[in-house]
């Protein structure tokens, strides 16, 4: 082990913001519990806000981002892991405020970290990362609300990003019929191969905008967009339906009356993969580890990159145009 390691560092630069491969010590990381050789990380949407400067997300730079992380314990102050046990992190304050998965090191509460489940090395429990964790923590919300695929077809918007195109393989893996909602008519083949088995563009995910509610369809939802497309989605939800909502890509708005609620009895299931209990992460881990495991896994990789090849890719996912995961190798 060296005192100097490889990090992204995203830092003010003249008006703007600018990341770039440094030199780091470990003498800069937070102080913590756990000290992890990243090996893996991947990029989520959250990421590549954080990388641009938004104070939302991180409020003082210079800041290395990454709020996901794989790769094996180096210390342990409370001997909760042994050297060498592979683990993970996503979530918590990892890449926010604290310095997160595009370094080689990282430093982190025990309470953070999950030993591997059995079946998964670092490179796949990125390939899911906080995108895999939240379809996984989205299905398990419809599952408990009692949506089952004999009840019909089931809705999964921005089902090209990261959460939703996981989504979209769990939920067909698990026996759903699948209707992919996206932006993307080139990648209707590749949804298709997921196990979508109908595809709804952005324009007929819009239609009807101004009813109170439209024709019933989905027996459950995955929402990665918010705004009109997740209130169109909540008014053509079924009776006694389930919408789990877990993101913001299109807009933070609720355009929405109450009829959906008392007229059908939908339900709105609000998601967050961030703050979960450690337990409960480690539950739909070990799900996605053994019988929630995705045949079609490496057909979501949209590229592997090392830290400094993955620069370019955060406008990209800023424009919503990442198709599936990006890994970031720093074995
Ligand atoms: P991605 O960028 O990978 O996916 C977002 C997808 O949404 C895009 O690929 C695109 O898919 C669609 N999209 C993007 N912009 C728009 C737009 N303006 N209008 C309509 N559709 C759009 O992001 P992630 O999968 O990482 O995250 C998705 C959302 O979920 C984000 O808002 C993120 O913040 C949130 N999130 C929440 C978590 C939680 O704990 N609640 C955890 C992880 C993510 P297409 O072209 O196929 O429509």
């Amino acid at each position: 082990m060296t005192d100097t390691f490889n990090a992204l560092q995203t830092a003010e630069e003249g008006d703007g913001f600018a990341t770039r491969l440094v030199q780091r010590s470990l003498d800069d990381l937070p102080p913590g519990d756990v000290l992890i050789r990243v090996q893996w990380s991947s990029l989520n949407y959250k990421d590549a806000l954080s990388a641009s400067g938004n104070r939302g997300v991180t409020r003082n730079y210079p800041h290395t981002p990454g709020i996901d992380a794989a790769g094996v314990v180096v210390t342990d102050s409370t001997d909760t892991f042994a050297e060498g046990t592979p683990v993970l992190v996503t979530g918590y304050d990892l890449g926010m405020n604290t310095a997160g998965g595009y370094g080689e090191y990282i430093r982190v509460p025990a309470g953070w970290v999950l030993k591997l489940p059995g079946g998964l090395d670092a490179r796949v429990a990125m390939l899911h990362g906080t995108a895999g964790l939240t379809a996984g923590l989205c299905v398990q919300a419809l599952l408990d609300a009692g949506v089952t695929p004999a009840d019909g077809e089931v809705l999964v918007t921005g089902a090209t990003g990261g959460v939703g195109s996981f989504a979209v393989a769990l939920l067909a893996h698990l026996g759903f019929q699948v209707v992919a909602g996206s932006g993307k008519a080139e990648a209707a083949d590749w949804l298709t191969q997921l196990g979508a088995t109908a595809l709804i563009d952005r324009e007929a995910m819009l239609a009807g905008a101004s009813k109170p509610v439209l024709k019933p369809r989905w027996a459950g939802v995955v929402d990665t967009l918010g705004g009109e497309p997740l209130a169109n989605a909540v008014k053509s939800t079924s009776y006694g339906g389930a919408v789990a909502c877990c993101g913001l890509a299109a807009s933070t708005d609720l355009p929405l009356t109450v009829f959906p609620f008392i007229l059908r009895n939908v339900r709105l299931l609000g998601v967050d993969s961030v703050e979960q209990p450690l337990a409960t992460k480690a539950a739909v881990w070990e799900r996605l580890a053994t019988d929630w495991r995705i045949p079609v896994l490496e057909s979501l990789c949209a590229a592997e990159t090392d830290l400094a090849g993955l620069v370019p890719w955060f406008d990209t996912i800023l424009q919503g145009g990442v198709r599936g995961r990006v890994l970031v190798n720093l074995a």
